[in-house]
This record gives C-alpha cells, sequence and structure tokens, in this order.
C-alpha cells in the first residue's frame, strides 16, 4: 500500500515515485484493517507500508507487481491531468479503491487486478461501487493473458467481470490489461465463444504514452480482425453432432435435452440454424448449439407461423428461459447482453429461411426443423457455413 494512517487519523500518502515529505510520523495504521503497517523504504521496491505477517486484513498481502501496476496507472493518469488519488478509503463501501479520479463529470474506480478471486467477489465489488454511482474501470495485469497460436484464449471467470462496452461506434465489449514493465495497455475484444472456457478474441495493444484517458474509459474503437477461427468451426458443429460424450459433459444439457424430448429428439439432432458465432455470444457460458437451439425451440418455435415480433418481445420471453436453464456470464457493466445475443443472433437468421425482416422486428415464414439423422444435421451445417459466412 501506498497509503496509511498515523495515531492522530493523519493521512499519509506516499507518492509512488518521489518519497519527499512524509508527513506524520509513526506508528502508522492500515486506512482498511486499522493494524499497524511498517514503512517499507525499499532501494529496489518502491517505498510502501506493509502489513506484519499473517494479517487478516483483505488488503494483505499485496504483491509487488500489484503495486507497480498501482504505480504506473496512478503515474500516467497524473500525466492525464485527472487528479487522481491513490487507495481511497470508501467507508461506506469498506473497501479501499485502488485509485479514483474524476473525468468529465464522472468518478472513475480502478481496480488492479493480478491474482485471481471468486467471481461472486468481483461481480460484489462492482456493484458496491455502481450503487454508490462510481465506475469501476477493471484493469488486469497482462500476465493473466493466455493464449494460442490460434486466438484463443482462456479467460478466467472474475475477469469477465470488467467487460465494458465500447462507447463510440460499434459498442463491442472488451477486457483491460497493463503491462506494467512494458508500458502498454492490451484491450481484448472476445469474438466468439465455443464454451465457458475457450473464447477467440482479437487483442489490440496500445503504449501508455499514446492512450488518453477518454481512450481509456470509452475503449478504441477498433476492426474486427480476421476471423482465421471460421474455418474450424464446421469441425467444432461436426464434433458437437458426432461426438456423443461431449454433450454428456456439459451440466445444463439436461434442461436443454428437455426441449428435445418433448420433440422426440436429442441434442445431437440439433437445428443446422443453430451453434453459429454471433457477436455477444461470449456472454453465454453455455456452448452456441445449446441456447441457440434453446431460442428455437423454446420461443421460435411455438409461434404460429407468418407471426411477426420485435427484439423486446422475444427478449421478455427468452430471458427468463435463459436465466433458467442456461448458464450466464456475469458482465455487470454490460447493458442487456442476453438481448444483443439474441438481436445479433436474429439477423444472422433472416440468412436462412426461418425468418424474414420486419420493420425492426422480424417474422417466422418457416417451421424450425429436426434434421432424422445426425449424418442429415451435418450436412445441412456444411450447406448453411456457405449460406451465412
Ligand atoms: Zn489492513
Amino acid at each position: 500500500m501506498f497509503s496509511a494512517v498515523t495515531k492522530q487519523g493523519e493521512r499519509v500518502i506516499l507518492h509512488p515515485a518521489s518519497h519527499t515529505g512524509i508527513s506524520g510520523s509513526p506508528p502508522y495504521h492500515c486506512p482498511v484493517c486499522n493494524e499497524e503497517v511498517v514503512l517499507k523504504k525499499g532501494k529496489v521496491r518502491r517505498w510502501h507500508f506493509a502489513h506484519r505477517h499473517h494479517s487478516l486484513c483483505r488488503a494483505a498481502p499485496e504483491s509487488e507487481e500489484h503495486l507497480e501496476g498501482k504505480a504506473v496507472l496512478y503515474e500516467w493518469l497524473e500525466r492525464q491531468n485527472v487528479s487522481p488519488r491513490l487507495e481511497v478509503f470508501l467507508p461506506d463501501l469498506g473497501r479501499q479503491a485502488d485509485i479514483l479520479f474524476t473525468w468529465n463529470g464522472g468518478t472513475y474506480a480502478v481496480e488492479y487486478q493480478c491474482a485471481s478471486i471468486p467471481p461472486e467477489e468481483a461481480v460484489q465489488r462492482t456493484n458496491d461501487y455502481l450503487s454508490h454511482h462510481i465506475q469501476p474501470l477493471w484493469i488486469y495485469s497482462s500476465d493473466r493473458l493466455r493464449f494460442d497460436r490460434s486466438q484463443r484464449y482462456s479467460i478466467h471467470a472474475f475477469e469477465w467481470t470488467g467487460l465494458r462496452e465500447e462507447q463510440a461506434g460499434t459498442r463491442c465489449s472488451a477486457l483491460t490489461y497493463l503491462s506494467p514493465a512494458g508500458g502498454r495497455f492490451s484491450f481484448l475484444y472476445p469474438r466468439a465463444s465455443l464454451s465457458s472456457a475457450i473464447t477467440y478474441a482479437d487483442l489490440y495493444t496500445v503504449e501508455l504514452s499514446s492512450m488518453s484517458v477518454s481512450g481509456l474509459i470509452q475503449l478504441p474503437s477498433v476492426v474486427q480482425g480476421e476471423r482465421t477461427w471460421m474455418q474450424t468451426w464446421l469441425n467444432t458443429k461436426k464434433q458437437w453432432r458426432y461426438s456423443r460424450s461431449r454433450w454428456h459433459l456439459y451440466p445444463d444439457s439436461r434442461y436443454v435435452r428437455v426441449l428435445f424430448a418433448d420433440r422426440r429428439s436429442d441434442i445431437p439432432y440439433f437445428p443446422a440454424e443453430a451453434g453459429w458465432p454471433v457477436e455477444g455470444m461470449t456472454h453465454f457460458n453455455t456452448p452456441p448449439h445449446h441456447w441457440q437451439s434453446a431460442v428455437l425451440l423454446s420461443f421460435l418455435d411455438p409461434l404460429p407461423l407468418y407471426t411477426s415480433f420485435s427484439l423486446q418481445t422475444a427478449a421478455a420471453e427468452f430471458c427468463p428461459v435463459a436465466e433458467d436453464i442456461l448458464r450466464l456470464k456475469q458482465s455487470p457493466l454490460v447493458n442487456h447482453p442476453v438481448d444483443k445475443a439474441l438481436e445479433q443472433y436474429f439477423r444472422l437468421l433472416e440468412k436462412t429461411p426461418l425468418l424474414q425482416k420486419n420493420g425492426d422486428g422480424w417474422k417466422k415464414v418457416n417451421g424450425v426443423y429436426l434434421p432424422a439423422s445426425i449424418d442429415e444435421g451435418y450436412k445441412m451445417d456444411k450447406q448453411y457455413f456457405s449460406l451465412l459466412f
């Protein structure tokens, strides 16, 4: 920590870069738990206050990585002239924001996170800030970025809490990362997900020196990268159909199977219109052929032929189903993520015989068809692949 409180209740804040003018004399106490803390005047590490060993404080222990990231962000925000305040204790929340600053009339709390935390805790922290009219900015250590050569990222469940929407044009959402040593922000735009664990995403990296605070808050407008992963999509659909062991793995498949069982069918015979990548799909932990089949079977199928519907109607019907039988990610900073995924999915279905665009909404022009055999399903998948992409 860079801050502590003296016996007299006076607040002492170390500037991360210069150590002159420490006001107040020891003993120093932690602003969060009030335990006595020690001033470490490191020659290599930055000066900081540390809890004693075995401290029970929620602010302890703090890794060097965390201290460094916080300092780099603080110095960067100082250069942006937004008068950042380091480690602000918020009594109503019973916690300390890493950095607090105001910009354009809004108050922002930077939460720099290196270690994994339970997703519930991240959601709670986010909602606490929001209820106090503070906008949290989750920034993760770039050491957390895990990916392979085919743009596949493995993103920890809690990291999704920090997903924010781009404000200017595309309204795509992104996660924010920082490399303190490299002096770079990285923005990860999730594009498509196969399951809760695997997400295809585009990564954009910007030097701290060429990034503005508005850019950080509103997120950079970026062009979608080349979707090389699309080439493997048909193969994935093939596995969903033919590999029986796969659909037993998903704990929620039981509920989706009920929808199929009502029609004397099962998941491998899912409609060829289901299981495609659409923007916003990353909000589902449920695999795409499951949730898209749920849209088709629970909402579209019961609808009489030639009925028109709006996104609002569909969302009002489908959202309770989604919350009931599907697994959703917790992204409290994104507005109506399920509606957005639905909208994109219906737009994709416009290219199929199922739907036609009708004003602001759509009209159902064909019934939902369940393939009679797996071979037939996969044959239709191949036709749809060339039709849709
Ligand atoms: Zn403490």
